[in-house]
């Protein structure tokens, strides 16, 4: 039997800035997988100027970016970090695409800017490269990093930032097919608690239901503190998608 009147409430941030390569398709997902479940799910936006009430989010959720609105995200997020880094040490869920993923880490330094400051909940540090990887992404998800036996991520990169891990920051993914962090080590992503972070634009989640999964799970887990089982949904069509990608030739 399935919990009932359950509820999970996630913290958009800034939308207005970092939502490039529909990035959004990730909270249209886990809105529709959790009321698909009946499980109670709010968003709320977080636009500059906004403080957060880190005590009120199970999922935190930030879309990737070119430099300039990365610029004015830097310094927002400067402002929250403490309450971002109190989510994190409570097991909130996040879930962070490209530009707001090299956010997370940190710093970012652009090619012809200023090094932009992260957060540094992830251990991990981004440069700018010479070249800007774009295309199709097929990777292998690690072993902790996926629920109900799917192994592969799929989903579309563009990015010039080269990310490099540290210490316990651990990729979510080894590359397949694409370049993921810096083309060069085969990692993608990153986690560090249940803070994720992922070069994966597509978006991601819609053609990776296991993942989207994974992380409701997550969230479900950190506000009622226990695993809760996740009703089986039919996934078909979305199968069909992620496929459709892990068997193209490249
Ligand atoms: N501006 C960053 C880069 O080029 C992030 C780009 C993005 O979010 N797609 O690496």
């Amino acid at each position: 039997m399935f919990a009932k009147n359950l509820k999970i409430t996630i913290a958009h941030l800034y939308p207005k800035l970092l939502n490039i390569y529909g990035d959004r398709g990730n909270i249209i997902t886990l809105v529709n997988r959790c009321k698909w479940r009946n499980i109670e799910i709010t968003v709320d936006s977080i636009d500059t100027g906004d403080t957060i009430d880190e005590k009120k989010y199970d999922i935190y959720f930030i879309g990737g970016g070119q430099d300039q609105q990365q610029i004015q995200v830097a310094s927002e997020l400067q402002k929250q970090q403490e309450k971002l880094h109190n989510a994190a040490n409570s097991k909130a869920v996040f879930l962070a695409i490209c530009g707001g993923y090299q956010l997370l880490g940190h710093y970012y330094q652009p090619h012809d800017a200023e090094r932009l400051n992260g957060i540094g909940i992830l251990d991990a540090y981004t440069v700018a490269g010479k070249k800007r990887f774009i295309g199709n992404v097929t990777a292998e998800l690690l072993p902790h990093n996926t629920i109900n036996g799917l192994k592969t991520l799929v989903g579309f990169e563009n990015h010039s930032g080269l990310t490099y891990l540290q210490g316990n920051t651990k990729p979510i993914a080894t590359i397949i097919t694409g370049n993921g962090n810096n083309g060069t080590d085969r990692t993608e992503g990153a986690r560090y608690k249940n803070v994720f972070g992922t070069y994966l634009h597509g978006s991601l989640l819609p053609k990776n239901p296991h993942f989207a999964d994974f992380l409701i799970s997550l969230a479900l887990e950190k506000r009622y503190g226990e695993e809760i089982e996740l009703q089986k949904l039919n996934d078909e069509l979305e199968l069909a998608a992620h496929n459709s990608l892990v068997n193209k030739k490249y």
